[in-house]
This record gives C-alpha cells, sequence and structure tokens, in this order.
C-alpha cells in the first residue's frame, strides 16, 4: 500500500491542460515590519549604512530584473526604472536618512515614515500624473523594507526555472507578464473562470486553477504539485501513481489537440451545412500567430486596454496608431474588431487616476469612462480611424453600452475625429463597420432599438452573466452562482440573437461561453453568427461545430429554453455532448461523474 501522505486542493479550473512541476510562491502581502529606536551612535551609523546597502540591493536586483524582461515588456521595464528613481529621490532618501539620524528609527521604520510623507504629498497635488505615482512609490518602498527585513522579494521576474505560480491574485497586469517558457501553471487563491487574469491564463495555455482557498498557506516554496487546469485539482506532493495518472493524462491531452489543431482551418460549418464564423480574442498582437494556426478567420476582439496597462503614460496617438495598422496588416484581408478602451474595474492602469469608487463594477468604467474623458477617446479613435486606411479590415465595437445614448455620443465624437481628419486630408474608411458589445441587461431590452443603429452586435457573456445574476465575475465567495447556463442568460442571449437578426445585422458571442466546447450545441441552437474565442480554444470548437448537426441544435435549444433551472440545462447538455462527442469526456474529464450536476465547490480533503 501507497502510504505516501499528500494534499488535494479544490478551486476552479480556468485554464485547461496539466501542470507537473514545483510550486513558486509569490509574495503579495503584507510585510511584519520590526519598530524599534536606535540607542548610542553607533547603532545610528550602523543603521545608515544598513539603509544605504538596501537601497544598492534593491537598485542592482532592479537592473537584473530589468535585463531579463521580454522585448514585447519594453513598458514594464520603464516602471522599474521609476522605482529606481524614487528609491534615490531626497523625498524618500535623505528623508529616511533623517529619521534614522535625528528620531532614531530603525531603517523600515524610516522608509514607512518617509513613504508616509511622499504619499501624503502627491494625493495632496492637484496632478492626476503624479498622484499615479502613489502605486509606484508603494512598490519601490515595498522592495527595501523586504531587503531590511530580510524578505525575499519573490516576484515574477526573478523565476529562473520551469516552476507553477502560486499568489494569493494576479492582476490581469501581472498576468500579462508570465513568461510563457518558464510559467508551467498558476495557482490563485482568487478569482473566477471569467477573470482577466484567467483569460490571459488561457490565452498563453497555461494551465490554471483560481479561487484555490488557501492555497498559499497549504503549498510551500518548492512542493511538487499536479495542476489540472481542467478540473481545477491540486495535488500537493502527488503518490507515484498521481504522478503516473496525471503523466498519462497529460500526454493523451497533447496527442488529441495536436490531432484536431490538424483540421483546424477547415470552415466551422455543420455537417447540415450551416456556416458560423471562427474567430480569435486577444489582447495583444503576440497572439495572432496562435490565431492563425489555430484557424481563426477573423479577430473578433481585440482588447485594447492592454495595450495601455503595464506603461507609464498614457499611450501618444502615433504608439496606438503603430499598433492598430500592425494588427489590421497581419491579419488582412480577414477582418479585425478593435473595442475601444475598456478600462476600468479590475482593469487598471497606473497612469491612470485610481478613482474613490465603492462599486467599481458598477463605476465609471469602459464607454463610460471614455465619454467622460472625451480626449482621451479622441486619441484612440483617430488612430483606429487612421490606421482603417491600410486595408480596409477595421471594425469598430464599444464596450458596455447600456443604451442608444451612448452610441448617438460616440457616433458624434467619430464624426468630429472624422471631420478633423478629413479637413487635413488624412484618409480613412468611410465604411468601417460600427458595432457594440451586449453586456447589460439594459442593452438586451433595447436590443431592439440599439441594432438599427449598428451594423453588428457581439454578446460579451462574460459581464453579461455577471450583471444579469448580479455577482462579481472575479468574486471566488459567489463563483458557485456565475452560472452562463442559468435560464435568465439563456433568454437574454436569445432575445439579443433575435433582435439583431430582426434588423438584419450578425450576432457575435465573445465572451468565454464562446470557447466551451460544452456551450457548442446550445449557441448554435440559438442561431449565434460568429464565435469568438481565445485562439487555443478554436480547434476544440470547431472539431464540434463540424461534428453537430444545427437542425438537432436548434431542437436541442428549444427544449433548454423551457427548462427552469441551470442544474437541468446543464444535466441535459452534458447528456448531449456525452453521447454525441465521447472523448471529450475521456481526454479533459476523465473522472467526470455524470450525475454531478454542477461542479461542487472548493472543497479541502486530505488523501492518505
Ligand atoms: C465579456 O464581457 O464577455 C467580454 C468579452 O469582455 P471582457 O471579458 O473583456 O470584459
Ligand atoms: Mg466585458
Amino acid at each position: 500500500m501507497d502510504n505516501h501522505s499528500s494534499l488535494t486542493i479544490k478551486g476552479i479550473g480556468a485554464a485547461p491542460g496539466i501542470a507537473i512541476g514545483k510550486a513558486y510562491l509569490l509574495e503579495r502581502g503584507r510585510i511584519p515590519v520590526p519598530r524599534y529606536r536606535l540607542l548610542g551612535d553607533e547603532a545610528v551609523a550602523d543603521e545608515c549604512r544598513r539603509f544605504e546597502e538596501a537601497v544598492a540591493k534593491a537598485e542592482s536586483d532592479l537592473e537584473a530584473i530589468k535585463k531579463s524582461i521580454r522585448s514585447e515588456f519594453r513598458e514594464h521595464a520603464r516602471l522599474l526604472e521609476v522605482q529606481q528613481m524614487i528609491m534615490r529621490d531626497p523625498s524618500i532618501y535623505d528623508e529616511s536618512l533623517r529619521y534614522i539620524q535625528k528620531e532614531r528609527s530603525n531603517a523600515e521604520l524610516a522608509v514607512i515614515k518617509s513613504l508616509r510623507k511622499a504619499r501624503d504629498l502627491f494625493s495632496g497635488l492637484n496632478d492626476e500624473n503624479a498622484r499615479s505615482r502613489i502605486a509606484d512609490v508603494n512598490a519601490a518602498g515595498d522592495r527595501v523594507i523586504r531587503i531590511l527585513a530580510g524578505q525575499s522579494h519573490a516576484s515574477m521576474e526573478e523565476i529562473r526555472e520551469r516552476v507553477i505560480i502560486i499568489a494569493h491574485d494576479l492582476s490581469p497586469a501581472d498576468a500579462i507578464q508570465l513568461q510563457v517558457g518558464r510559467t508551467l501553471g498558476v495557482v490563485t487563491e482568487i478569482g473566477g473562470s471569467t477573470s482577466h487574469t484567467s483569460i490571459v491564463a488561457r490565452s498563453l495555455n497555461i494551465p490554471a486553477v483560481v479561487a484555490a482557498e488557501n492555497a498559499a498557506h497549504l503549498i510551500s516554496m518548492g512542493d511538487i504539485l499536479i495542476v489540472d487546469g481542467g478540473t481545477g485539482t491540486i495535488i500537493v506532493s502527488p503518490s507515484e501513481s498521481d504522478l503516473s495518472f496525471y503523466y498519462e493524462r497529460q500526454e493523451e491531452l497533447e496527442a488529441y489537440v495536436k490531432q484536431i489543431t490538424r483540421h483546424a482551418h477547415l470552415p466551422a460549418e455543420t455537417r447540415d451545412g450551416h456556416r458560423v464564423g471562427a474567430e480569435a480574442n486577444i489582447e495583444v498582437l503576440e497572439e495572432i500567430v496562435a490565431a492563425k494556426d489555430n484557424g481563426a478567420e477573423a479577430i473578433g476582439l481585440y482588447r485594447t486596454e492592454f495595450f495601455f496597462m503595464n506603461r507609464l503614460a498614457f499611450p501618444d496617438e502615433e504608439a496606438l496608431y503603430r499598433d492598430y495598422r500592425d494588427l489590421s496588416e497581419l491579419m488582412a484581408p480577414c477582418p479585425v474588431t478593435i473595442r475601444t478602451l475598456d478600462l476600468g474595474a479590475e482593469k487598471l492602469t497606473s497612469w491612470f487616476p485610481r478613482l474613490e469608487e465603492t462599486n467599481p463594477a458598477l463605476g465609471l468604467r469602459s464607454i463610460r469612462l471614455c465619454l467622460h474623458y472625451k480626449e482621451l477617446f479622441k486619441n484612440q479613435l483617430r488612430a483606429i480611424l487612421r490606421a482603417s486606411a491600410i486595408a480596409g479590415n477595421i471594425r469598430l465595437m464599444l464596450p458596455l453600452v447600456s443604451g442608444i445614448g451612448e452610441i448617438f455620443q460616440t457616433k458624434l465624437i467619430l464624426k468630429e475625429v472624422q471631420t478633423e481628419l478629413s479637413r487635413k486630408r488624412i484618409p480613412f474608411d468611410q465604411n468601417m463597420p460600427f458595432g457594440v458589445m451586449i453586456e447589460l441587461p439594459s442593452a438586451v431590452a433595447v436590443a431592439d432599438l440599439l441594432a438599427p443603429e449598428v451594423d453588428f452586435f457581439s454578446i460579451g457573456t462574460n459581464d453579461l452573466i455577471q450583471y444579469t445574476i448580479g455577482i462579481d465575475r472575479s468574486n471566488e465567495h459567489v463563483a458557485y452562482l456565475y452560472e452562463p447556463l442559468h435560464p435568465g442568460v439563456l433568454r437574454f442571449i436569445k432575445q439579443a440573437v433575435d433582435a439583431g437578426h430582426e434588423a438584419g445585422i450578425p450576432v457575435a458571442l465573445c465572451g468565454e461561453m464562446a470557447g466551451e466546447p460544452m456551450y457548442v450545441p446550445i449557441l448554435l441552437g440559438l442561431k449565434i453568427d460568429s464565435f469568438s474565442m481565445n485562439p487555443l480554444s478554436l480547434p476544440r470548437v470547431k472539431n464540434l461545430i463540424r461534428r453537430s448537426s444545427m437542425k438537432e441544435c436548434c431542437r436541442f435549444a428549444g427544449k433548454v429554453l423551457r427548462m427552469r433551472t441551470a442544474q437541468e440545462v446543464n444535466r441535459s447538455l452534458r447528456k448531449m455532448v456525452m453521447r454525441k462527442f465521447p472523448e471529450e469526456f475521456r481526454v479533459f474529464e476523465p473522472n467526470y461523474d455524470r450525475n454531478a450536476a454542477v461542479p461542487a465547490r472548493h472543497s479541502l480533503e486530505t488523501q492518505e
């Protein structure tokens, strides 16, 4: 008998695949800081030296990190330079020394006091840019304090081997820096399957589990782990038999994905000849290669805000123009859908002032933020319009539209920009398609009014589910309520599709639901015209579309729309998919219990 002791932690599977390797804990918590008064002049002199050495060490650490940063994240290197400058700024450096010498504070405390003073100074200024420097001041101080307190500063850039990252949380900006070559898997204690961290992990093809309660406490640096990003299972210190089971599954999975990827370039057409679009969602241009390799016929969603994150200042029009021009050229003649800035809520930048909002998800975000900061919006629109002249394949899309007013307001601003460009004889595509995302219940309710005003709809189920059911999509405590198959959600999708078709416009779906093979029969049956998803899901979804019958799917959707609960729909759907596409279960969920309606909530169990 194997008397090995392992621990199983359950979370939510956020990006499929199996990772087997060593744990690397990212420190994100508060550091316990010693506070004491120095006795005697010698102690003061020693403490000044200790402080100076800590700053020098922080500087050399930053220098080493800068050298290892991938070229596409050059902006991040500039953020690190700002940290270096802040530490040498007299308001931090000289002031800390003064606290040590005059108030006889220990170095950690002296740094904390000088940071507090600098923060107060910045937040009192009337300059938004200066106020946004507070995050950099904190990061710089945190680094020096950790060195003084003898804690290594475990950060992503310092990873030197292939590891599984364990963190309490990763911001979308953190996630975009994951080193693909070095990150085998990701585990976070909080988050949901459609939080942007999960979306980024999926697009980087890194197996991920989120909402793994207490993972950062239960797992130690260097522990051997198995992370199953499909089922949300983490096994700490696995037994030999666990290891051989998962190694085998890993191989089987890779072989299956390889096999279906060979057919990824065939059209997404059902057995009975119904053709739909198969498009890709991307966050950075580097993903275009994966999109093409996996059979994307268009970019259905370019999340432009990621270009704005991780940089020191607002990108100027030229930088934006070059980005959109490259996107257009790389995909031409295929269409590319550029979604205007969807900043706010969890997607923040260091250059943009963090607003004091109690409910950021209900706050000044997305299209509202752009309409509020008109110059920021015009800057982006100008860059998009200029790029639209190159290959004529750009489509413009607005996020989080709540009603027709935002469409009219945007059209007025767009007209202003077009007039300015025409006056300067700068060309742009006069017929650039203009569409909106359907992500709010109010947009669904007035979809019949919106449809005649636009050229296409794209349903963003990630937000639509969040706002329909009234739960935060990144909140692990209510993740069990995040039900894509909720009858309310399915009815809303149908209502939006019907309104679009009534007005003769196509309706795409670009939320994470589109990339979930299990939902193919329902979404086909609800008559979605294009499926837009993270590039790596395309082969699986296309494979199922090609093997489906539209007639059967429509019949099935009709039946499902009469069901009363998500569980009922889920059971029926799984039964159908298991019957029609058994290999999907065999490969991705070998332990699937056909009687379980929905995955169990996170539980903790110890195996002996
Ligand atoms: C959505 O809400 O479904 C969507 C695609 O947009 P995002 O995930 O970027 O909010
Ligand atoms: Mg959204």
